[in-house]
């Protein structure tokens, strides 16, 4: 059954500050199989995986598969799938959208404007997304507050209207990076390589490139466009 907003905003107090787990405890018990985990399989989501694993080992991970990520995105996928036995329930685009896209712009066209960014955003990430919240009750991230300007204020459970009227569980959103990285060696969390090279953020591989030490993390996300705009349409923009 579908949460309510009242629900979930009960749930956002109560649980407001809980450990990571007693988050993911409450919305596995509560959703069950109508629950997944979306990742990219950056550090902080496989951190929310492991977590996830630890209380349910048959928890739902899903991802989107764009067509344009990096190849250590699907190196790290693997690992996750070989370390937790779990199936990742991958997402692609439609078809012809990407065909159409891709033989009218050219392969670059998310380049030459916020809205030719947004098209191809949409039509690899956006709609896929919807497709694979369209049966959930609640989905969980690894987003972090520190990571943008865009999140500053985003809570542990919130209402997801945008999908619906579903739950949306960030039970790693208070972490620093100091944490996510401890707790990752600690459990031998699969990390993914790209980290090590200096992206703090993974997307897809022409809108991601490293960044210089001391550099905002998404610094490297679209790094043509103002931070304001740093969003995909998967996360809502407060
Ligand atoms: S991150 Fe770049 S390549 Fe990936 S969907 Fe968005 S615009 Fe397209």
């Amino acid at each position: 059954m579908k949460p309510t907003q009242t629900e979930i905003e009960e749930a956002a107090t109560r649980l407001a500050g809980a450990e990571a787990a007693d988050i993911l405890r409450w919305a596995i018990e509560r959703f069950g199989r109508r629950l997944a985990i979306a990742s990219s399989f950056s550090i902080e989501d496989c951190v929310a995986i492991d977590i996830a694993h630890a209380v349910d080992p048959g928890v739902r991970v899903f991802a989107l598969d764009t067509g344009r990520l990096p190849d250590e995105t699907y190196m790290t996928a693997e690992r996750v799938r070989a370390k937790y036995g779990t199936e990742i329930e991958w997402q692609f685009p439609d078809r012809e959208a990407v065909e159409h896209l891709e033989r009218t712009k050219g392969l670059y066209s998310f380049r030459d404007s916020l809205d030719e960014r947004h098209e191809c955003c949409g039509i690899r990430k956006v709609v896929p997304l919807g497709r694979a919240l369209a049966d959930l009750g609640a989905w969980v991230t690894g987003l972090r507050r520190e990571q943008s300007v865009t999140r500053t204020d985003t809570p542990e459970i919130e209402w997801d209207a945008e999908h619906g009227g579903i739950a949306k569980i960030n039970p790693v959103i208070t972490w620093t990076a100091g944490q996510v990285r401890s707790y990752a060696l600690e459990r031998r969390v699969p990390i993914h390589p790209l980290h090590e090279r200096g992206y703090p953020s993974i997307g897809c591989a022409p809108c991601t490139r490293a960044v210089a030490p001391g550099d905002h993390p998404r610094a490297g996300r679209w790094w043509w466009e103002n931070p304001e705009n740093k969003e995909c349409g998967l996360h809502p923009v407060r």
